[in-house]
């Protein structure tokens, strides 16, 4: 089997699971292009570490319930529920993995599964048949403490385990809520220079720029007001392996606002 790469997704609105759109389509057809995993490590925007104390945290459960994490959606959407098993052996490496490499996770046996891991792992594996184990972001680390993050857990991808950091390419809530397009509404400049800049850099191996995107990409505090959604971007881009090799396998918009970009890292 060749290395598994791996992924950053923008998992768009907890919609996408209901809503037909392309990156939809996009999601449910990846599963099948990939070698299968023995277990998926999912770092997830909406799993926070500066909203638990400042500690960063692993599920353990070894059957994560689904969080429906989110207000105001069809009765239909939290109906779902992603019955995939946990993996409590690979939480127990990843808290292993990252104290070798001075970052302290806690394993936590309790949390299950948000939104930013079912929605998009409902369209990539909607068999629920792969163990998940989700792993926090830390909202007020840096993108550097994410990347390595993402390194410290690169040797997982050998042992099988797709490694997914579940954002959002572009995620300006307050624009979103108050401009309230259409799901296939084309979308403004300000977003497509951001996920355009992205992909240039991406395919220079632009990794210090890429890192710095907020500050040093067109409009990036626009399409980023907080970091939550691109730092498990910098997990991934991480994840990928020593020599720094991205794909965009996946380009559309939802809503006019919300990128939908899938990147894959490694994995040749
Ligand atoms: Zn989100």
């Amino acid at each position: 089997m060749r290395r598994l790469p791996s992924l950053f997704v923008s998992h768009g609105s907890p919609m996408m699971a209901l809503e037909p759109s392309p990156a939809r389509d996009f999601l449910a057809g990846l599963g099948s292009r990939l070698p299968r995993p023995r277990a998926i490590l999912i770092v997830s925007a909406h799993h926070d570490a500066a909203y638990q104390g400042g500690r960063a945290t692993v599920t353990a459960s070894p059957a994560p319930p689904t969080i429906h994490d989110f207000g105001g959606f069809p009765d239909e959407l939290f109906a779902m529920r992603y019955a995939a098993p946990g993996d409590p052996a690979l939480a127990a490496r990843v808290v292993e993995l990252l104290a070798g490499h001075g970052l302290a996770v806690t394993a936590d046996p309790a949390r299950g599964l948000d939104h930013g891991a079912w929605v998009p792992l409902s369209l990539i594996y909607a068999e629920a048949d792969i163990p998940v184990v989700q792993l926090s972001i830390h909202s007020n680390a840096s993108p550097e403490w994410h990347f390595a993050l993402g390194q410290a857990l690169a040797p997982l991808a050998d042992e099988g385990v797709l490694i997914i950091g579940s954002g959002s390419i572009t995620h300006n809530l307050r624009a979103l809520f108050s401009a309230r397009l259409p799901i296939d509404a084309p979308a403004p400049a300000w977003v497509t220079d951001f996920t355009g800049w992205v992909a240039d850099r991406m395919a220079a191996g632009a990794v210090d720029d890429l890192l710095h995107a907020v500050e040093r990409a067109p409009h990036g505090r626009d399409n980023h007001p907080t970091p939550d959604h691109i730092l498990p971007l910098f997990a991934a881009m991480g994840a990928g392996g020593a020599a720094f090799e991205a794909e965009r396998l996946h380009h559309s918009v939802t809503y006019g606002l919300l990128a939908m970009d899938v990147y894959a890292f490694g994995g040749k």
